[in-house]
């Protein structure tokens, strides 16, 4: 533990700073305060609660590291707690106790944790604790913990459209004069989500080429298990303000002109397309909403010929829409939620989950690309591998482990819901209307992978048929009691109760002959 210019005094206060709290601009840091000390800590109960990417621990170590530099520059006090550090004992409770302790702090404050447990863990530690304490809100989201309970109050329905809207309209984002959206209406998703031609070569990735070799020699000596690969001398994901802003400038200067557009693309050789990657930055709060959706309508509004609407309010969309509303879910229904398991499905992830090595060449590539970069785009984790774990029922608890471990913007309340909710539909439909599956008719309009597969996308049945096609058929079945009065796939149930009975046993045979044999699919 690095002991600092703390001393025995009065009056002192002592500011827990947490991994994902990386804000700059909190109101927290805006004066220097000689009796105010920051701590920030790399401890084992956040590196081991699940199996994480290499690269997401040494990303939020390295942002932490960053985050304490910055603020001893501007003259604040900090004390920083490495993982190796002697007196370490990987708790906040315990970490926080020996400070308060040793050097007398007459005041604890924190900042309102994002994660369940983590704010559980704090309020047992405030509980006992012997000298007065503050919680702070993060000054990072649009809308507090509790606005969408209040929004939905006494609905059964959890709409995210007229969340959305209502965030639109309280914000003033993209709204003209008489409270109206701009341009006439609210979503413009029919001019978006359109397959990548053969011949388009989608812009090259801003990387950054951090060594962060120090911090992966440390993760490593101190027994961290870890999944994924890093090439830790450079090392690609912002890891401060300044790259984090960086990344945002690409963005809004090279991929926002075709975002909506190719949103939904998949192709084998292309990881990020024209997404953002901005996640990781705001989810560690380098980077804040607000200023990631003003930076986009700056950059429209400076070039409304190279930037159609549509592709701007796509991408405010996923921000103030889907991120605000997935957050405002969770704190809405945790603990509860954590265990929901509607289809009460049970089994486990194929191996492969964890390799890469299957046949199915949709998978191959997004597994592959999750293990090479910490990183997925939302169709990949939506349609491809969450796609699969609902079609051959793996267990929620499983499903929700693997996302939270191996993607680098993984955080509960923006993982779970997503997860849980609208991937796996283990939350009976809070989240989403309909489960999200497909066969592979869709992932073959989305994407390029089905031509390079071993297996044969119109094939249901036989040698190489396509496992979405009958797993697709054979979950529809299974699910009929729950499923079948959802008006929203009335069509295909009567597509499955008209098909011929025989088909329907073939499929179900095709079905059920990839299910007992996953791990080697
Ligand atoms: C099964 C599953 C698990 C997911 N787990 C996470 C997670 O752990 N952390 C996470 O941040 N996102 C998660 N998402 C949402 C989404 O896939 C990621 O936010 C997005 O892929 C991040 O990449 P990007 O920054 O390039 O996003 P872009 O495509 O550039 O989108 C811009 C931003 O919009 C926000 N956004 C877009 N979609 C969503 C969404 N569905 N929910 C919340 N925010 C959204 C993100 O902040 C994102 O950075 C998950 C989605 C699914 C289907
Ligand atoms: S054929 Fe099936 S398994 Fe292969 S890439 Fe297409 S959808 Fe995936």
């Amino acid at each position: 533990m690095q002991k600092q210019k703390i001393m025995a005094f009065k009056n002192k206060t002592l500011r827990l700073i947490l991994g994902d709290q990386l804000n700059i601009n909190h109101s927290w840091f805006t004066t220097v305060d000689s009796n105010i000390t920051f701590v920030l800590m790399e401890i084992k109960s956040e590196t081991d609660y699940v199996k994480h990417h290499i690269q997401k621990v040494i990303g939020i170590f390295a942002a932490m590291q960053h985050f304490a530099k910055d603020l001893q520059q501007k003259n604040h006090d900090v004390i920083y707690i490495r993982l190796n550090d002697e007196n370490n004992f990987h708790r906040f409770d315990e970490n926080l106790s020996v400070l308060i302790n040793t050097h007398e702090f007459t005041q604890f404050e924190y900042m309102l944790p994002d994660e369940y447990r983590v704010d559980e863990h704090l309020n047992t530690f405030t509980q006992k604790l012997n000298i007065p304490f503050k919680v702070y809100d993060t000054e990072h989201f649009y809308c507090t913990r509790s606005e969408l309970g209040d929004f939905f109050a006494g609905k059964k329905t959890f709409l995210m459209e007229s969340f959305y809207r209502n965030i639109r309209k309280k914000n003033k984002v993209l709204i003209d004069e008489e409270d109206k959206p701009l341009h006439g209406k609210w979503n413009f998703d029919e001019d978006n989500r359109q397959k990548l031609p053969k011949s388009h070569k989608p812009v090259n990735p801003l990387l950054f080429s951090n060594d962060v070799t120090e911090i992966e020699t440390n993760i490593l000596k101190s027994n961290i298990k870890t999944i994924g690969k890093v090439n830790s001398k450079n090392f690609i994901w912002p890891i401060n303000r300044k790259q984090s802003l960086e990344l945002l400038e690409f963005f809004t200067t090279d991929c926002l002109q075709l975002f909506g557009t190719f949103q939904d693309a998949m192709a084998p050789n292309e990881w990020s397309l024209y997404h953002s990657r901005l996640s990781f930055s705001m989810n560690i709060k380098l980077l804040s909403p607000v200023e990631v959706v003003d930076k986009a309508i700056a950059a429209y509004n400076k070039n409304p010929h190279e930037i159609a609407f549509h592709q701007l309010e796509g991408f405010v969309r996923q921000i103030i829409g889907w991120r605000e509303y997935m957050r405002g879910i969770y704190w809405l229904k945790m603990p509860a939620y954590a265990n929901l398991n509607y289809f009460q499905h049970d089994k486990k992830l194929p191996e492969w989950f964890w390799t890469g090595d299957t046949k199915m060449n949709c998978l191959k590539h997004a597994i592959n690309q999750s293990i090479d970069y910490a990183y997925a785009h939302h169709i990949q984790r939506l349609m491809v591998t969450g796609n699969f774990a609902l079609l051959v029922g793996i267990h929620p608890d499983q499903v929700d482990a693997w996302y939270l471990g191996i993607y680098i913007d993984a955080f509960e309340w923006v993982e779970i819901t997503n997860t849980r909710g609208m991937s796996q539909y283990a939350d009976g439909g809070i989240v989403g209307t309909k489960p999200y599956v497909s066969s592979a008719a869709y992932i073959n309009k989305m994407s390029s992978y089905c031509s390079g597969c071993y297996y044969d996308k119109n094939k249901k049945i036989g040698e190489k048929a396509c496992p979405f096609n009958s797993l697709y058929w054979n979950f529809y079945n299974m699910h009929e009691d729950k499923l079948g009065n959802n008006p929203r796939i009335g069509m295909m149930y009567n597509v499955w109760r008209k098909m011929n009975v025989d088909t329907q046993k073939e499929l179900l045979t095709q079905a059920d002959f990839y299910l007992k044999h996953l791990n080697e699919i």
